[in-house]
């Protein structure tokens, strides 16, 4: 894998800004020459005068590019940039989200392996542990999410991956990676932690003791809904082996959309701080409304993980979800109304997207199941984006009052 360890270096070691990293790391690529921007290199393969030197790069004795289905330029510039972003030795990208989650998860569980997770990770993961993994004889035990005790007894008794997410989808709940790195350490399991929510703006799971952590980068990263990927940084060992998967089973990133990617990362700081000082405001505003029930937002001192989010996020992101006054009718009513929000499945874009649970994330639960997990019918799932967030307000204070 080409890298440019110098700059890298630095980029790291000085401890420039995130605002700074965000905008620099990875970008200075000699192969592209003097451009200003790292150029979208759309080659399927890399063409050698000298049959030595294609050997050596081939071999791993020598930096450069084969084949896009391993390695490509434009794709390793963004894998720099997550790399530096969340402070890790190595980074690799997937087409998607999803590849980054199953590629990791099959690359580290065998048949006999116990993994330990969450019963609130996103959909897609859920699915992969209830109706995948167990096929492959792999143990699969799924805690309360926030029961801390409940999974340090889970994770004492033996297994070989813990897997995070937090804030979780879609009711916020915040889990303590430090303590759950902790409890993991001591049975040597590997803990990887979906840091897709947060963004390596508002949290840096490998600085609380993860071993590995992944995005989807088609939510904030991207950060404008017009591109797909997926993000996994870590050590380079670890991050090796599933490099190594992913090469083979063929999941990689497209060159235009590492581009798409890289150029939404410039201003992921900008962003991300305008969305969580925004999504505060919209929560305060949401708690006093008569016509709202619960608020979810773990900015709020009321929400049950805020004083663990205070420790380990540097701010609350852009995520938060309410439930109406009543049921899904009510939902039926407002949303519709809603002038300054896209009714989409998607998070983390420019512009505010909104959704119920039961018709995205969580459609597949019946209201047994979803009640279960603590998520109410009239809840909304409200991912804040870059607009002025009076307009927001005025937009939600103008659906709610013809409730
Ligand atoms: N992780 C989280 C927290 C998500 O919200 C999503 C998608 O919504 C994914 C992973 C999957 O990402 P993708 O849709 O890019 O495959």
């Amino acid at each position: 894998m080409f890298r440019n360890a110098d700059n890298l270096l630095t980029m790291t070691e000085k401890q420039y800004s995130k605002a700074t990293q965000a905008v620099w790391a990875g970008e200075d690529n000699p192969y592209f020459k003097e451009a200003v921007t790292t150029p979208i290199v759309n080659s399927v393969a890399f063409a050698y005068k000298d049959l030595d030197q294609w050997y050596d790069v081939s071999t791993g004795k020598q930096e450069g590019f084969i084949y896009s289905r391993n390695t490509n330029p434009t794709v390793t510039s963004l894998e720099e940039k997550i790399r530096v972003l969340e402070g890790a030795e190595d980074a690799t990208a997937f087409a998607t989200g999803m590849a980054a989650i199953s590629n990791t998860l099959f690359t580290f569980l065998k048949p006999g392996n116990r993994v330990v997770s969450l019963k609130d990770t996103y959909g897609g993961t859920s699915k992969l542990f209830l109706d995948f993994f167990p096929e492959y004889k792999v143990d699969v035990q799924l805690c309360e999410t926030g029961n801390h005790e409940e999974m340090e007894l889970e994770i004492a008794k033996g297994c070989d991956l813990v897997y995070l997410e937090t804030p979780t989808n879609p009711t916020l709940k915040i889990v303590d990676i430090k303590r759950m790195a902790q409890a993991a350490k001591k049975v040597g399991a590997i803990v990887v932690v979906d840091n897709t929510f947060a963004t390596p703006i508002n949290q840096n799971p490998l600085s609380l003791g993860a071993d590995l952590v992944l995005h989807s980068a088609t939510k904030y990263l991207c950060g404008h809904s017009d591109a797909m990927g997926g993000l996994l940084a870590g050590s380079k060992e670890l991050v090796k082996k599933v490099f190594h998967f992913r090469e083979i089973n063929g999941a990689s990133l497209q060159a235009d959309s590492a581009y798409m990617i890289a150029r939404g990362m410039k201003t992921l700081e900008l962003r991300v701080k305008r969305q969580s000082e925004s999504a505060a405001k919209i929560a305060q505003y949401l708690k006093a409304h008569p016509k709202v029930r619960d608020v979810f937002y773990p900015g709020l001192e009321t929400h049950k993980g805020h004083e663990i989010a205070r420790s380990q996020m540097n701010g609350f992101g852009g995520m938060l979800s309410f439930s109406l006054d009543g049921g899904y009718h009510l939902v039926e009513k407002l949303l519709p109304s809603l002038k300054l929000v896209h009714l989409a499945a998607s998070l983390g874009s420019v512009s505010t997207l909104a959704g119920p649970p039961r018709t995205t994330s969580h459609v597949e639960l019946t209201e047994e199941q979803r009640a279960l997990l603590g998520i109410p019918e009239s809840l909304i799932r409200y991912s804040v984006g870059i607009e002025s967030v009076d307009d927001l307000i005025q937009d939600l204070d103008d659906g709610l009052r013809k409730l």
